[in-house]
């Protein structure tokens, strides 16, 4: 373990620690961007295994953010299961981390974290600093969050759940609710360290939520008023503070298929392209693939198909892999890329009118700031929850799919992206507005600008 951090006292150092999935590190690597700008000096926890993931992001961000490899019994690459979540919660680098802060000449005045690593609250408690949990999802499900683990049991047993706690009493069927809380068995000690941990979370010093006012004011506003008082920082949409979009373009793809993508978007005329990608992670199996070719096909529209690669054995199974003949017959009118794609700078392009996604609180985050319309196909944790945010409550979204194991009808698949991508107005109008709200809060004076210089100036303070 190393550490080069040069802090010194003008220049508050503060430890932040990201959980190892791409979803989380992107948003906290934003904001951290923004911390190191405002003359913070951050060291940054990350995994052997993330490193490779993370250094070329580095390298867009000011030289105050060092990164801290330490070991980290996880797999940081595949999605964040039942056992990853665990492995996290057990994890035991708390000790180590305690020494490796004792070791240092200017030793952090604050530990920002995700808020699956609810145990770094203890590290904080026994460090005697702050910690403040990072947040990668909807501020309304951090406003719920507490209540559903300390009444767990009941939550299950019911098929629609009232959160009569916050305005407007919103309704959600239990199945739409995270799965992590269904995974919760009260037998298991490893899942009651985890739910301890996740609890811990109340206890933080402060929340920083990725969202912004006009999007989840209410919620923001029960969190400031009833659990976190004047330390709830929500300082989104955080892709546009972070470094700029074409830079966020090197994480995982290279500027050969940057290239090639955007010369091909290039010749599509604006609002034409359904980009379709369902996050880091997911792989949808032989069937889903299927539907979702034919449906493409069926809709005539251009796209862009975004295919995680997947093992070998997921391959002989027909998780992910595009039927045979689709990308012959589809030359020209789409594009299937199989990796990782620079969603965030295809998102930004004219020519992308529509977005099919899983709902991920990055996808949804990064959408509204390209001013995109969805076509919402949410399958598991937050992503009903998202799903009807988009879809119900701002109107910049239509369903077409709904749960991790369905298979979508493609007569009617390719119709509804058909429908929305020709005649979607009211939609489209709705997500340039939205855009145009989540530039508004970045802005001066702006919801989350005001958050994010109250969250600098409180960290500063620390530092005296
Ligand atoms: N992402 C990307 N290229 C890909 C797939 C994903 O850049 O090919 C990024 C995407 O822009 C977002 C994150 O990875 O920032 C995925 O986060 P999200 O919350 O949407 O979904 P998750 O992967 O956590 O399910």
């Amino acid at each position: 373990m190393s550490a080069t951090a040069a802090a010194t006292a003008s220049h508050p150092h503060i430890l932040v620690f990201p959980y190892p999935a791409q979803g989380h590190m992107l948003p906290l690597l934003d904001l951290t961007h923004q911390l190191a700008l405002r003359g913070l000096t951050i060291t940054i926890l990350v995994t052997p295994k993330n490193l490779p993931f993370l250094s070329p992001l580095l390298s867009s961000h000011p030289s105050s953010i060092t990164p801290l490899v330490f070991p980290f019994p996880s797999h940081p690459l595949i999605p964040p299961g039942v056992e990853h979540v665990k492995d996290v919660g057990n994890c035991k680098l708390e000790d180590p981390l305690f020494n490796w802060f004792n070791s240092q000449s200017n030793p952090p005045v604050a530990i920002i974290s995700d808020f699956f690593l609810g145990w770094t609250q203890h590290l904080a408690t026994r460090l005697q600093i702050p910690r403040l949990a990072f947040f990668s999802t909807r501020a309304f499900l951090v406003s719920v969050f507490d209540y559903i683990w300390n009444n767990v049991e009941k939550v299950k047993c019911l098929s629609e759940v009232e959160f009569g706690h916050l305005p407007g009493s919103p309704v959600f069927k239990q199945e739409h609710l995270p799965s992590l809380f269904k995974l919760y068995k009260r037998s298991d000690p490893d899942w009651e360290f985890v739910k301890d941990g996740l609890l811990a979370n109340t206890k933080s010093w402060g929340y920083v939520l990725n969202s912004f006012d006009a999007l989840e004011g209410e919620y923001v506003q029960w969190l400031k008023t009833h659990v976190a008082y004047d330390r709830v920082f929500n300082v989104g949409p955080l892709s546009l503070i972070g470094p700029d979009v074409s830079d966020r373009g090197n994480s995982g793809s290279s500027s050969d298929l940057n290239d090639q993508v955007m010369t091909w978007l290039n010749q599509c005329p604006d609002g034409s392209v359904v980009y379709v990608c369902f996050g880091s992670q997911k792989l949808l199996r032989k069937e889903q693939m299927e539907a979702l070719a034919s449906g493409l096909e069926k809709s005539d529209t251009r796209f862009i198909w975004v295919v995680k690669p997947g093992t070998t054995q997921q391959h002989v199974e027909g998780f992910g892999v595009v039927p045979d003949g689709f990308e012959q017959r589809n030359a020209g009118q789409g594009l299937v890329v199989k990796g990782w794609a620079p969603q965030a700078l295809i998102l930004n392009h004219k020519a992308v009118g529509g977005f099919l996604s899983h709902c991920g609180w990055n996808s949804v985050s990064e959408a509204i700031v390209g001013g995109v319309m969805m076509l919402a196909w949410p399958m598991e944790a937050d992503q009903f929850v998202n799903a009807r945010l988009l879809v119900d409550d701002m109107g910049v979204g239509v369903r077409v799919c709904e749960g991790a194991d369905s298979v979508p009808n493609s007569d009617e698949l390719g119709r509804v992206i058909s429908e929305a991508m020709t005649e979607g107005g009211g939609m489209k109008t709705k997500a340039k507005d939205l855009k145009e709200k989540a530039f508004a809060a970045v802005s001066h004076g702006g919801s989350s600008m005001n958050d994010l210089v109250r969250f600098v100036k409180e960290l500063g303070q620390l530092g005296r």
